[in-house]
């Protein structure tokens, strides 16, 4: 990722900060990037929602549309 992309995307992440700040949030922002297109994208929710867990980047990656890997063979045959 060259510098003028990476500031796009800050910039991108910067306006979910705002979107924080304009919900009296603490002002985070975060996005997911892979390549040249957004996976997924949030701003910090923990007052609206009442979660001490949603933090923007994790409501980022909750968004992504990246399909997850399968869990390993070992780690499957747990769950029978
Ligand atoms: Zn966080």
């Amino acid at each position: 990722m060259n510098a003028s992309q990476h500031e796009k995307w800050m910039k991108l992440a910067l306006v979910e900060a705002e979107r924080a700040f304009d919900m009296e949030e603490v002002p985070v922002g975060a996005v997911v990037v892979k390549g040249n297109h957004i996976l997924g994208k949030g701003h910090n929710q923990c007052e609206m929602l009442r979660d001490p867990t949603a933090h923007a980047e994790v409501i980022a990656i909750t968004r992504s549309r990246a399909p997850c890997a399968p869990a390993p063979s070992s780690i499957r045959g747990l769950s029978r």
